[in-house]
């Protein structure tokens, strides 16, 4: 097993279920603690029971304040409740990276760690592999024969470089950065256990609330120039990328991070093999697949991926390469899925233009009102809003089944689904952010589409004539409630109304 990660730990832990006797080398010289927030869904709490983990999992979800404890940031600077992280469907478990690994490291106890170790050549034989392996502190070199070797060590990992072949051919580039670390303290004037969004076109800052541990931060951006970023003072060079966001939330964030004793600061990519084995070698976690940050899906597949194999070997006791097929087959669908919808949440995460970062805001705006109307009504509450029923600006829309693409660049806003778009280069971000109800997927707000070949055959289409709300001639959508009608408008706030943003 090379990596002490959550791959690592978890497929070393499923073998050890499987009947073999796992030995662990890990490059740094010692197990590395804390780490950033993560979101841990319930394909990876099901994994965490599956390799027995589970009770010595540490969540830190916090409480949920009536009013909620999530919030987003304008840009006049004024904060709003919003949807956070933990509201995504699945009801997320909140956790830092540290707390899934010193989870599976309590299970790990009588498996072999070799701290500052790494493998440096790997040749397959006919009975075993022969792994060269260094030790970091003294340089000194030896050989071993294994079964198997595990690659769990991470999306730049030596495995994949030294058994499959150059890094350019299987990771793909995000153009895209990301620093996390954690705040000493949270943002003055927010609770303790708070989050905060602030995303604009092409950067963001997201500060993750916990219920027991101070917040932890994530700064990202998008830019063209991967290399570029490397060079130079971290710190400075983020100053630069967030300058103009002047808010007391990136002031503080910016000074945390000058502060902080450690942090990550990387490149965002994906990890696109065709094949996750090759005889007795076989990659786990984000060496193998790497979803990368904005699917929120890496450590949850990482678990999977060492429960499953656990399970496949089991299967197949005497044919390593029956079970790692199986393997694979059995949890590729998963990896795929979320590589492609990883896509589509990176525009919840930094949002890639101001259009996007418009229309962001009014998609999480209508699933957030909607769930605040459902949790009413099961709460017995009066229904205040709704938000089926005609939406339209500036008089009534009648609306028909045509079965047809919209026009190009056209969003349109029908019986509380937002429904778009047509097939312009313009379109893309929006099919981005309209596909991604996938991963709000409420009631009243659903896109049933994802390709063009989809809105084709799937969109209810609002009429194509001058009622329609082109987003790219200057119109602002709003969202009347039913039962008042269309013109009966209550002052809805300025959160409802869709502005052209400046261009
Ligand atoms: C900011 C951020 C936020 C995230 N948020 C989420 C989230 O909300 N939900 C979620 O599910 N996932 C999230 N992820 C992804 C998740 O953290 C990773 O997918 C997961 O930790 C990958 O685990 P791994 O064990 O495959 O790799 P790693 O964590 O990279 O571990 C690899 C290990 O291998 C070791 N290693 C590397 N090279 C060598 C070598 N040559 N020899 C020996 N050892 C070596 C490393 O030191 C390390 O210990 C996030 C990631 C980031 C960066």
């Amino acid at each position: 097993m090379v990596g002490l990660g959550i791959a690592g730990m978890s497929a070393a832990i499923g073998l050890r279920r499987a009947g073999w006797t796992p030995v662990i080398v890990e490059r740094a010289p010692e197990r590395r603690t804390g780490g950033y927030f993560v979101g841990l869904f319930p394909e990876g709490l099901q994994a965490a029971v599956d390799l027995g983990i589970a009770d010595h999992l540490h969540t830190r979800n916090p409480e949920r304040r009536p009013g909620g404890n999530s919030w987003s940031v304008d840009r006049r600077g004024r904060r709003r409740p919003a949807l956070g992280f933990l509201d995504q469907p699945g009801e997320p478990a909140a956790v830092l990276r540290g707390d899934i690994e010193a989870a599976l490291w309590q299970s790990v106890t009588g498996v072999e760690v070799r701290l500052g170790t790494t493998p440096v050549a790997i040749t397959e034989g006919p009975a075993e592999v022969q792994v060269l392996l260094e030790e970091a502190g003294t340089g000194a070199r030896y050989r071993e024969g294994f079964d198997m070797i595990v690659g769990a060590d991470g999306m730049r990992s030596s495995v994949r470089r030294i058994v499959f072949g150059p890094d350019e051919d299987h990771l793909t580039t995000w153009n895209a950065m990301i620093c996390a670390f954690q705040l000493e303290e949270q943002v003055p004037s927010y609770e303790a256990s708070d989050s905060i969004t602030i995303a604009r076109a092409k950067r963001a800052v997201w500060v993750f609330g916990l219920a027991d541990h101070a917040p932890t931060a994530l700064l990202t951006y998008r830019t063209t120039d991967i290399q570029e970023q490397f060079g130079g003072s971290r710190v400075q060079r983020l100053r630069s990328v967030f300058s103009g966001m002047d808010d007391p939330v990136v002031r503080h964030v910016l000074d945390s991070l000058e502060k902080a004793p450690d942090h990550l600061f990387d490149s965002v990519h994906q990890v696109k093999m065709p094949r996750w084995s090759k005889g007795r070698v076989v990659l786990v976690g984000d060496a193998a697949w790497c979803v990368n940050l904005y699917s929120g899906m890496g450590a949850t597949s990482s678990l999977r991926g060492g429960a499953a194999l656990s399970a496949a070997l089991l299967e197949h006791p005497d044919d390593l390469a029956a079970a790692l097929g199986a393997w694979e087959v059995g949890l590729r669908p998963f990896i795929t899925k979320h590589q492609r919808t990883a896509r589509l949440k990176q525009q919840m995460f930094v949002p890639s233009s101001r259009r996007a970062e418009a229309l962001r805001s009014v998609l999480l705006g209508l699933v957030r009102r909607v769930r605040g109307r459902r949790q009413a009504t099961e709460a017995g509450g009066q229904r205040a809003w709704t938000l089926s029923g005609p939406v339209v600006h500036p008089r009534p829309m009648p609306t028909r089944r045509t079965g047809a693409c919209l026009p190009r660049g056209r969003c349109q806003v029908f019986q509380g689904a937002l429904l778009a778009v047509g097939e312009d280069h313009r379109a893309a971000e929006l099919h981005d952010l309209l596909a991604a109800a996938e991963f709000v997927d409420e009631e009243a707000v659903q896109v049933g589409h994802v390709t063009d070949a989809h809105v084709q055959q799937e969109v209810v289409a609002a009429r194509e004539d001058e009622h329609g709300h082109d987003l790219g001639h200057g119109q602002r959508l709003v969202v009347e409630p039913a039962d008042q009608g269309p013109g009966q408008r209550a002052d809805l706030g300025e959160d409802h109304r869709l502005h052209r943003p400046a261009q």
